[in-house]
């Protein structure tokens, strides 16, 4: 059966300060944002009543915004408050959340100084990111495209503009049937997948991660940092170059809605999901107040 349309739900979206019916939220064809990707967005996860890291999402948001040379029209505060209203507007206990910001219709051009800023949040029910595959590991495939320079985007925003490449990638690595795509930087070395930030246990059982300095730097991937630093766990932060992968044991993504992804495969490189991975799954699972995966697996 194919899925509800997002823009055909019940529901209430927090459209410009006021909570309208979902189908009536809606912006007009002529909007900067549309036009030129002046844009940006958030991803959060509410578990239990309550969303995980509220406040550094907000924070997030605000940043973003700025590097595309904007304000929000709500203080973090208000917006902290925003996203929780529409959560207990709509019942979501256990969801996702998408605040989304963008310039307006009154000027249509590249300059867009005068334009408003709008503001929408919308909160729906949402399972495992990767479905069955969660718990299984994806397979990943490189990408042909890669993550731009920083002196040619503003890499550090969640800006829509950047997933244009993230789509392009996915798309044309699930049409070769994997998972998702394995995006590199402008200089080779390896990145994050196409919507979550990339680990590899090394076989020296020490956490090797890419530094950020040209993609964003999750907040999953700094709480999963603190966790496994928790369990004693080095964590080092260095260029990861593809070859990497030829001495490594598991790897695993870490997003928002990814969570904690085991990954079983990039290209030809193969590995098994061990026990590094699911520790930290439970470590992930325990913070967020989720059933723990090993007491699932046993039914306890
Ligand atoms: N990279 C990209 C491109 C993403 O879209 C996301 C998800 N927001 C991440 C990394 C992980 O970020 P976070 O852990 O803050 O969700």
């Amino acid at each position: 059966m194919a899925p509800q349309p997002y823009d055909d739900r019940d529901g209430l979206i927090w459209l410009d300060g006021a909570l309208v019916p979902w189908r009536g939220a809606t912006m007009h064809v002529l909007s900067h944002g549309l036009h030129y990707a002046s844009a940006v967005f958030e991803g959060e996860r509410a578990y239990n009543g309550a969303i995980f890291k509220l406040g550094e999402h907000s924070r997030r948001l605000q940043s973003s915004a700025r590097m595309l040379g904007f304000e929000l029209p709500l203080s973090v505060d208000d917006l902290d408050r925003a996203c929780d209203d529409v959560c207990r507007a709509n019942g979501i206990r256990d969801g996702y959340v998408r605040p989304i910001a963008w310039r307006g219709s009154e000027m249509m051009a590249v300059s867009a100084q005068q334009t408003r800023i709008h503001l929408a949040i919308a909160a729906w029910s949402w399972g495992a990111y990767f479905g069955d595959k969660s718990s299984q590991g994806i397979r990943m495939k490189t990408s042909t495209w890669r993550r731009p320079h920083p002196d040619t985007a503003p890499v550090l925003a969640k800006a829509s503009g950047l997933y244009m490449i993230c789509t392009m990638s996915k798309h044309d690595v699930e049409r070769q049937g994997y998972d998702d795509a394995l995006m590199l930087d402008w200089r080779g070395q390896v990145a994050e997948a196409t919507g979550a930030n990339i680990f590899l246990v090394m076989d020296d059982g020490r956490l090797h991660t890419p530094i950020p300095d040209c993609f964003l730097d999750g907040i999953t991937r700094r709480t999963v940092i603190d966790l496994a630093q928790a369990r004693g766990i080095e964590v080092v932060e260095r260029p990861i170059w593809p070859e990497d992968f030829g001495r490594t044991r598991e790897v695993f993504l870490t997003g928002t809605a990814a969570e904690i992804t085991p990954v079983r495969a990039i290209d030809d490189w193969q590995f098994s999901p061990g026990a590094l991975t699911w520790a930290l799954v439970d470590d992930y699972r325990s913070i967020t107040g989720q059933q723990l995966a090993t007491a699932a697996a046993t039914g306890s």
